[in-house]
Order: structure tokens, then C-alpha cells, then sequence
């Protein structure tokens, strides 16, 4: 069949199914706040904030004059061994200051899946070091989702992300145990022995899996367990840091103190790449001291990008000056309160709310979701499905209380249209 060639043809879209997306593709163009503008000229709310990342809303001429001065002064230089630059110098110190981790070092990196491949390796260095080379297991949980590079492929919680690429997982040695289910971590820790266990990496809140916010009491429950069995404790902040919970990190919020803390997204707001993870000095002092400090072998050419740590800088700063971690906590009450109503919907299962501003309406199994987020996308609410038929909502800070109701709105009027 010969087809006619369309702009872009070449574009391979990741997690797509290539023939509905090159027949339906969608060409965002521009920004403004919480809307965007599409190729056709239509303008969209952004329910999503892209990928959970848009926190700071689009089209900020800040950020942009950040990059540019930037870029006109040193775009970057690399920060292997002791070469560093100012931008990656001060937000590793302002990152240490805000984190929930007292006295973190900061390793800067790409985005999140590359913050979750550092942290899983550290550990297993971190206990090769400490004599304990046996300790190579990483325990995540059922739903969870961490990237997609081989460590994150690897410690999914999302089958259909791990399946196809070999007999094993890519990164040997992971387990998966049920969330918000203390008990059940606990027999999977016997189980396996904590005697071989790394790590367990959770998400605060898990995001592409459903939107599930932690049940009462169990995230101290799962600390208490790692400090209790000598296993490391992972937070995959890559969603909930820098405001997504009201707090400026959800471990902030649930009163944690994790070991280290992956980060990426909301750190830029998107503005550009980059990722980090903060580690306890319980983990990074052995590496600071003495002639025969050891070396972690790991870094990227991207590690500490001069102009990414630029508008990194800048993004906290929009965040700091317009309160927009309140802002936050405010909007997770109006969002709340504008999906409720969505509870007594016949074609919903589950409304998931109150643990930040997001929220997952999980429609009944025979529902077509795509569907769903293709109509509300047609009315003007950019909104998209994630795991187990559910909506994401997680708009942009900057989203009025209008819009937030718009967005429950339009969603209500898309089912009521439905028809089987
Ligand atoms: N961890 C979590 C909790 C995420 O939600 C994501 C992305 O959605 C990642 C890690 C991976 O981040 P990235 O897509 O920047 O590699």
C-alpha cells in the first residue's frame, strides 16, 4: 500500500500505537498557563500538565530568558570528576536545603527514569561496599511505575511494561509486592530474606498506575520496616516533588525521610530535561572521604546540564515567589470537590482524589476510555487515560477554580454522551 507521505512521517512515538497516532496525531504549536494551542488553531486546557510535568503552566518568557542567558554565557560544560559549572553548583546546594533528606548530596541527571536507574544502582553499590554484596534485591510495588530504563523496565509494577525482552527481567533480581498493604511487604521481605534485599523504591503517590494515594499510616509502615531489616528506602518523588502534594515533596507531607529521593518533571516543569536524586549521607559520606574514597561509576554527558540547572533555578523561583506549593494544596480541595459528583456516575468504578492536586476517575472495564479523553479533547479538555481504563487529572498550579471545574464538567458531559 503506498501512502501518502505526511509531515513528520518518521516520527516514532513512544508508548503509541503507531497507526492510530499517525492517523489521529495531535500537534500542540503553543502555550499560555494551563491552555495550549493546537496546530488546527483550537486551544486546549491542559488537564494533564503534559506528562504530570507542567506545574509552572506554559509559555513562561522567565524561563526562556533564563535559557537564553544561559546558553549565552556557557550552554554547558560536563561535570564528570571536578569540572562543575555555577547553575549545577547551586541547585544541587537549593535542592539538599528543600529536600525531606537532611544533609543530601545531589546527583543531577537527565529525567526520571534516569534518576531511578542511579538510585537502584547506588544502592546495590552501597551495600557491595558495605560488605554485603548479597543485597542485590529491589522491591516495588504492584501498579507502580518508574521509567523506562532498564532498572525502571525492570522494577515496573505495570506488567505490559516489562514483558517482551526475554525470559527474565532486564535487570535481574526485583520483586513486586502489593501496595498500601503493610503486612504483605513484610512477607515478601521474609520471603526473599532482607539478607538480599537492596532496596524498596515506591512512588508516594502512584501516578501512571491509577493515581493511588497512600493509605493511612503506611508509609511510615514501610520506612519503619526498611530501617528495621537494613533496607535502603527509595522515594520516587518524580511526580509528587516540588509541589504536586501541597508540600514542596510528598515525603514532606507523610512525614518521611527516605534514603534517597528520585526527582525529574516538576523540577524544570518541563522547560527543559533534568532530573536528580537526593542522597542521605548514610549512603554518600563514604564517598566524600579520605584519599581512598571510593568512586561511583556512574554519570551521564546531561549530568548537571548548565542550562538545565539555569531554568531549573528559575522554575523554583517562579515557585517560591508566586506561593504555587499552597497554590497547590488549595486547588487538591477544589479538584476534590469538583469530581465528587463523578462518584454516582453509572460509567465510573472509582474516583481517586485528596492526596494533591490529581485525581483518577477509573471508568468501568467496558467503558472506552480513549473515547472518553478523545471527546473531552474535542470540547477543549486535553485529558488522557493511564492504567486500568483511568483519567488522569493533574492540571498546571496556575489553573483557576473555573477550570478545574471545567475540566470534572467536561469529563461528566463526555460519559453522558456515551454510548456502548
Ligand atoms: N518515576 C515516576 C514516578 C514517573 O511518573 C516517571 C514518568 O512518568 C518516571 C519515573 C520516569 O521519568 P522520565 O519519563 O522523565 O524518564
Amino acid at each position: 500500500m503506498v501512502r501518502t507521505k505526511l509531515p513528520g512521517d518518521a516520527l516514532w512515538n513512544p508508548q503509541a500505537h503507531m497507526p492510530t497516532a499517525q492517523a489521529k496525531r495531535l500537534v500542540l504549536t503553543g502555550g499560555e498557563g494551563a491552555w495550549l494551542e493546537s496546530s488546527t488553531g483550537q486551544w486546549l486546557l491542559d488537564a494533564t500538565a503534559s506528562l504530570w510535568h507542567a506545574n509552572i503552566g506554559h509559555g513562561r518568557a522567565r524561563l526562556a530568558d533564563a535559557a537564553h542567558h544561559q546558553m549565552r554565557k556557557l550552554e554547558t560544560y560536563h561535570t564528570f570528576g571536578r569540572f562543575a559549572n555555577e547553575p549545577a553548583l547551586h541547585l544541587a546546594d537549593r535542592l539538599a536545603a528543600m529536600g525531606p533528606v537532611p544533609g543530601a548530596k545531589v546527583m543531577l541527571t537527565s529525567g526520571g527514569s534516569d534518576s531511578v536507574d542511579l538510585a537502584c544502582k547506588l544502592a546495590r553499590r552501597h551495600w557491595q561496599l558495605e560488605g554485603r554484596p548479597e543485597k542485590t534485591t529491589i522491591l516495588s510495588r504492584v501498579g507502580a511505575y518508574h521509567g523506562l530504563h532498564a532498572f525502571g523496565t525492570s522494577v515496573a509494577g505495570l506488567q505490559y511494561n516489562r514483558d517482551g525482552y526475554g525470559t527474565s527481567s532486564l535487570v535481574p533480581e526485583t520483586a513486586r509486592v502489593a501496595t498500601n498493604d503493610i503486612a504483605a511487604v513484610r512477607r515478601s521481605v521474609t520471603e526473599i530474606g532482607p539478607e538480599n534485599i537492596a532496596a524498596i523504591i515506591a512512588e508516594p503517590v502512584i501516578g501512571t498506575g491509577g493515581v493511588i494515594g497512600p493509605a493511612e499510616g503506611y508509609l511510615q509502615g514501610l520506612q519503619d520496616l526498611c530501617r528495621s531489616h537494613d533496607i535502603l528506602f527509595i522515594a520516587d518523588e518524580v511526580i509528587t516533588g516540588f509541589g504536586r502534594t501541597g508540600h514542596l515533596f510528598a515525603s514532606h507531607r507523610w512525614d518521611i525521610q527516605p534514603d534517597m529521593v528520585t526527582m525529574a518533571k516538576g523540577l524544570t516543569s518541563g522547560y527543559a530535561p533534568l532530573g536528580g536524586v537526593l542522597v542521605s549521607p548514610r549512603i554518600s559520606e563514604r564517598f566524600f572521604e579520605g584519599a581512598d574514597a571510593p568512586i561511583f561509576r556512574h554519570g551521564l554527558t546531561y549530568s548537571g546540564h548548565a542550562t538545565a540547572c539555569a531554568i531549573a533555578l528559575a522554575n523554583l523561583d517562579v515557585i517560591d515567589e508566586e506561593g504555587l506549593v499552597e497554590e497547590a494544596g488549595r486547588l487538591e480541595d477544589v479538584l476534590a470537590k469538583a469530581v465528587e459528583p463523578l462518584r454516582d456516575h453509572e460509567l465510573v468504578e472509582e474516583v481517586r482524589s485528596g492526596a494533591g492536586f490529581m485525581a483518577g476517575v477509573h471508568l468501568h472495564e467496558g467503558v472506552n476510555g480513549d473515547a472518553i479523553a478523545e471527546a473531552c479533547t474535542d470540547a477543549g479538555v486535553l485529558i488522557r487515560v493511564i492504567h486500568d481504563n483511568t483519567l488522569q487529572i493533574c492540571p498546571p498550579f496556575v489553573t483557576t477554580d473555573a477550570e478545574v471545574k471545567l475540566i470534572a464538567g467536561t469529563i461528566t458531559q463526555a460519559l453522558d454522551a456515551y454510548q456502548y
